[in-house]
């Protein structure tokens, strides 16, 4: 592992979501875009950072969930943001019962699931719905 790569996963590990090559750039790990795209091919391969694509079709990585904890993604596809978003362990439990029966019956092993939610972030559904007039107080 060099010293590149290892400040790559760094700024993969301390994000709350996947990043996008601008963010990585701006996060300052001195490396030129082309180093870094470079190095994010290599640890793709290697298994250890994921690849997603938002909305948009811009990639974002991440570091995959052996190394971090399962977790799904909440898409814009209005401004493209990509947020890593948990749902309780029970909830967890039934989508992934109900995924492995119906694997199951394509004769399909499930080891994982990936499941990401596509919409508006806050921002944008607050841009695109008029806003409540306010009640007069009096
Ligand atoms: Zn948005
Ligand atoms: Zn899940």
């Amino acid at each position: 592992m060099t010293t590149n790569r290892l400040a790559l996963l760094d700024v993969l590990a301390s994000a709350r979501r996947p990043l996008s090559m601008p963010e990585i750039l701006d996060r300052g790990t001195g490396l030129a875009q082309s180093s870094v795209y470079r190095n994010l091919v290599v640890l793709e391969q290697a298994g250890v950072v994921h690849r997603l694509l938002s909305a948009n079709d811009f990639a974002r990585y991440e570091l995959v969930e052996d190394l971090t904890e399962h977790h799904h993604h909440l898409i814009c596809e209005s401004c493209g943001s990509v947020e890593d978003f948990e749902v309780p362990a029970r909830l967890d439990r039934s989508v992934r019962s109900a995924l492995h029966d119906e694997a199951a019956r394509r004769g399909f092993t499930v080891r994982s699931h990936r499941l990401d939610v596509v919409g508006l972030c806050r921002r944008c559904s607050n841009a695109s719905r008029p806003r409540p007039r306010s009640v007069g107080r009096s």
